[in-house]
């Protein structure tokens, strides 16, 4: 088995070892998509023969893997390239490029405000790294690949493979679906992503297997609405619960999470198939975004305040232990005091274990940018509210941890706390406790003695 995944499937980059090309640095902003798309890149220059470098005024090669999600990381990414300029200057054999959603839909803007930018390259664009690299190395003309798969309705059939070669790790991500076809008022993901387009499953079970077999013993599984994988597949509709199941038959994977699922899409065999499958992990990030319907409407999240109850509901009466958490919006435009109010309510009715709270960011082109905005300091104010409210309700529910024994992937030496461990529990609470070196890569249990407001603190069961 371990010789068939090593086959490059159609649509993968060759993998070739070449001569040493000099050293890389990617600077990565965004979520785990991007995270995820910064270690294929590096793979793939990897193959063309280059080196990993410390730092950026190192490197033969800077790529900006940037995030278009909010204007903070386009702001950093516009800075950065700023000061790449005199790097270039002094450097002019050096390869600068730019990737992810901003180079998706800033392009031109990017190349005229930077004329330094050797390359720029779209979301889907990520396996024709090497190609565009030689391109460059060859002809020294500026490239430019933003093309994004078309679907209609149809089936998918040109998702590249992605390089299977990666660095052993107790945890990772494995990409499932790309895209989204959600269109939600604030967010510009289906444009930068373009239309939801799963991998298939083959291709998937690989990545998981060659992972494990490199030491992997938790994958997360990614998109942007990741419990509607399965669509527009050539081997037909796979649903998200099924290939939960198959990837939990891979022997030696402990853990299976996934994120993020949209709650109108979560159904009741999901939930069973959580419950029933040990290797899927007790936890669920499910993005509320707002706890008022009018609020949801002019999202256009498709789903209600009391749909969602009733997913909530479900899912605790059939695991009591699961930990759930969620990202909300304030400050969305046109927010009233009493829509606030009802986001307020409904996190004191949910009482997730732990949320991401923003503050709206409008997007250019996306329908919210053109509503009307809620002034930024009110808007800062009500996060604030917030924020406390949601601090207090995790501390407690962490504090009702107390005296109880869980299980612990032990990831290694906590950053902030170095004389400690570090891992997670099955319904993902962070958890510190003593213990030698020994015992990373190991499940452990762990009596948790004090909550906190980010975790636990425990010792050896
Ligand atoms: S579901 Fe909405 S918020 Fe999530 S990626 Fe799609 S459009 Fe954006």
């Amino acid at each position: 088995m371990a010789d068939t995944l090593l086959q490059p499937l159609s649509g993968s980059a060759p993998v070739r070892r070449t001569m040493e090309r000099g050293t890389f640095f990617i600077q990565t902003w965004g979520c785990q998509m991007n995270e995820e798309d910064s270690e294929q890149m590096g793979l793939y220059l990897r193959d063309l023969g280059f080196r990993p470098a410390e730092s950026p005024h190192q490197a033969q090669l800077i790529l900006l893997n940037t995030c278009s999600v909010r204007r903070k990381p386009e702001d950093k990414a516009f800075s950065f390239l700023g000061e790449l300029r005199l790097l270039k200057q002094a450097r002019p054999d050096m390869i600068i490029g730019v990737a992810g959603c901003m180079a998706q839909v800033r392009a031109d803007e990017i190349r005229q405000r930077n004329p330094h930018v050797d390359f720029i390259l779209g979301t889907a664009q990520v396996s024709r790294l090497p190609a565009v690299v030689e391109e460059i190395l060859q002809t020294r003309r500026f490239e430019k690949r933003l093309e994004l798969p078309e679907r209609k309705g149809a089936v998918v059939t040109d998702i590249p493979q992605r390089n299977l070669e990666r660095r052993g790790k107790l945890k990772a991500f494995v990409p499932i679906q790309y895209g989204c076809d959600k269109f939600c008022t604030f967010c510009i993901v289906p444009q930068t992503r373009g239309r939801e387009r799963s991998r298939p499953t083959e291709h998937i079970v690989q990545e998981v297997r060659r992972l494990v077999e490199l030491g992997t013993k938790e994958v997360t599984l990614l998109g942007q609405t990741v419990n509607s994988y399965g669509k527009n597949l050539a081997e037909g509709r796979v649903p998200f619960s099924r290939l939960l199941q198959i990837l939990a038959g891979i022997p030696g994977l402990e853990r299976i999470r996934y994120t993020s699922p949209y709650p109108r899409d979560f159904r009741t065999d999901l939930i069973e198939t959580i419950r029933d499958t040990p290797q899927v992990m007790e936890h669920c990030h499910m993005p509320l975004q707002a706890g008022h319907n009018d609020l949801l409407k002019r999202m256009r999240r498709l789903y209600t305040v009391e749909s969602y109850a009733a997913i909530v509901d479900e899912m605790r009466a059939l695991m009591p232990e699961i930990g759930l958490t969620t990202d909300i919006i304030v400050g969305f435009p046109g927010e009233t005091e009493e829509e606030f109010e009802g986001t307020m309510e409904a996190m004191r009715r949910f009482r997730f274990d732990g949320a991401y709270m923003f503050r709206y960011s409008p997007r250019p082109d996306t329908p919210a940018a053109d509503m009307e905005q809620v002034p930024p300091a009110l808007a800062a104010e009500r996060l604030n509210r917030l924020i406390a409210q949601q601090n207090a309700i995790s501390l407690e529910k962490n504090q009702a941890c107390e005296g109880r024994e869980f299980e612990v992937l032990v990831e290694g030496r906590s950053p902030k706390n170095p004389g400690m461990l570090q891992g997670y529990t099955r319904c993902f609470r962070m958890v510190h406790f003593a213990g030698g070196p020994e015992l990373v890569g190991q499940t452990v249990a762990i009596r948790a003695e004090r909550g906190r407001q980010w975790g636990l603190e425990g010792v050896r069961a």
